[in-house]
């Protein structure tokens, strides 16, 4: 396979782009720093500048889980456009798609439309704070929340020491109020709690852990975290920003049956265009601007074109029957051959539509299994399933997102990929 178109565009693009990248990962540089411009979309494939084409499983990240450019939701952006494509002003559509996502979503009974995922989880940690009038908050160990400088933390040398920058340019100050528990570890949590009383406004969580790779809860975790922060006068925050309309229509709160106060979405929601909500119950939603105290405002939030895209989206999800059990039973094909392939050496973590390949023989249940991972492994597997045009996600530590656009003849090759690797190494 060439590369060279990419190659080319890499050097300049590095000249006048930090890493050449909008956004880091992009930059393949845990598996050698060789990105692959891409030029087109369609379906399952995506195309790069070489004219190589691959069986995407990226999917931008999760939005695109109609496939690429399907033709309802490009032909409701034409439309849109065509209307303008920005007022500043309130829209029949934002309601709409508001109304939209309470019908999937019950407990979002007042939602705000803001343009990223980040912007959704940093205003509805803002309201969480507004109304319970205290400053804490929890998440936990490798769950990623956008890169707002409060949640760009990590956990100090004790449990119970004060948290760290995770960046470079956060001031300390800044992450003093964000305490860090770990995934699935009930234990940590309490803890937390029990040293704070009374301080902590939230606790925020991936209901999925999706940016460490793919982890899901352990059952009892999810109920316990609504438990604990009902009993201590905190609120529970699920970052949906992945799972909303991914694990179904009424996202990882309708598929594990635990209702959190609020919600934040992205991806999905946004149908392939940039878009961001953060919601939920109404005396919560109710202390935001104009409504209330908490400030939050955005000049292109609610933007005509990114919500025709959402609308249709969603409009496809609900009304396609069976998608979420396909998309589910095509994520287990894959992950059986997976793991019958490869055996011990790793762990396939899936649900539903979301799955990783860990290169660890340990079971990934928290942030210390996953990073337990021999990324050069994954790194090796990457380049050969690349090479054989599968186009997996060029970091161990992101997940799989499959279309509905993913047919039996795109999933037989990814398998047949997968078991070729394991030939062409036991010739090595
Ligand atoms: C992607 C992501 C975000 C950040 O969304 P952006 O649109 O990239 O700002 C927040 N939370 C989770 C769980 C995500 O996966």
């Amino acid at each position: 396979m060439q590369f060279q178109n990419s190659e080319r565009l890499f050097e300049l693009s590095q000249k006048r782009i930090p890493g050449g990248v909008n956004s880091p990962v992009r930059a393949y540089l845990s598996v050698g720093n060789r990105p692959v411009f891409l030029k087109s979309a369609k379906g399952p494939h995506v195309f790069d500048v070489d004219g190589n084409s691959y069986i995407d499983y990226v999917s931008s990240w999760g939005p695109c889980i109609l496939g690429h450019a399907h033709p309802k939701i490009v032909e409701a952006v034409k439309k849109a456009s065509e209307d303008g494509l920005s007022f500043g002003a309130p829209t029949e559509r934002e309601w709409e798609l508001a109304e939209m996502i309470f019908a999937c979503m019950p407990s979002m009974e007042l939602s705000r439309m803001v343009n990223s995922g980040t912007e959704a989880v940093m205003s509805a940690i803002r309201a969480a704070r507004g109304f319970t009038g205290r400053d804490k908050i929890i998440k936990f160990r490798g769950c990623y929340h956008g890169h707002s400088d409060g949640l760009l933390v990590k956990a100090g040398s004790g449990a119970l020491t004060q948290s760290v920058p995770d960046s470079g340019g956060v001031p300390y100050d800044c992450v003093k109020h964000t305490l860090v528990a770990e995934y699935n570890d009930n234990n940590s949590v309490e803890q937390l709690f029990t040293a704070n009383r009374g301080e902590i406004a939230a606790v925020i969580v991936e209901p999925v852990a999706a940016n460490m790779g793919v982890v899901p809860p352990k059952s009892g975790f999810l109920p316990f975290l609504r438990e604990i922060t009902k009993n201590e006068g905190a609120l529970l925050i699920f970052d949906e920003v992945i799972t909303g309309f991914r694990l179904g229509i009424g996202g990882a709160q309708q598929y594990f049956g635990v209702v959190p106060d609020l919600t934040t979405l992205g991806k999905i929601v946004g149908g392939g265009m940039p878009v961001g909500v953060y919601g939920g119950r109404k005396e919560i939603m109710e202390t935001v601007a104009p409504l209330g105290p908490v400030y939050q405002a955005g000049t292109l939030s609610g933007n005509p074109i990114a919500t025709a895209a959402g609308l249709a989206a969603l409009r496809l999800l609900r009304s396609t029957e069976g998608i979420y059990e396909a998309l589910e039973q095509k994520t287990k094909t894959i992950a059986e051959a997976v793991s019958e392939t490869f055996g011990e050496r790793v762990c396939v973590n899936r649900i539903g539509s979301l799955m990783s390949i860990f290169f660890t023989e340990q079971n990934v249940v928290d942030f210390n299994s996953a990073t337990s991972s021999d990324t050069d492994a994954y790194a090796a597997f990457f380049w050969h399933m690349l090479e054989s045009g599968v186009y997996l996600a060029p970091s161990q530590f992101e997940a799989m997102f499959l279309s509905a656009a993913h047919g039996s003849v795109e999933i037989e090759r990814t398998c047949e990929a997968a078991r070729a690797y394991v030939k062409t190494e036991s010739l090595k």
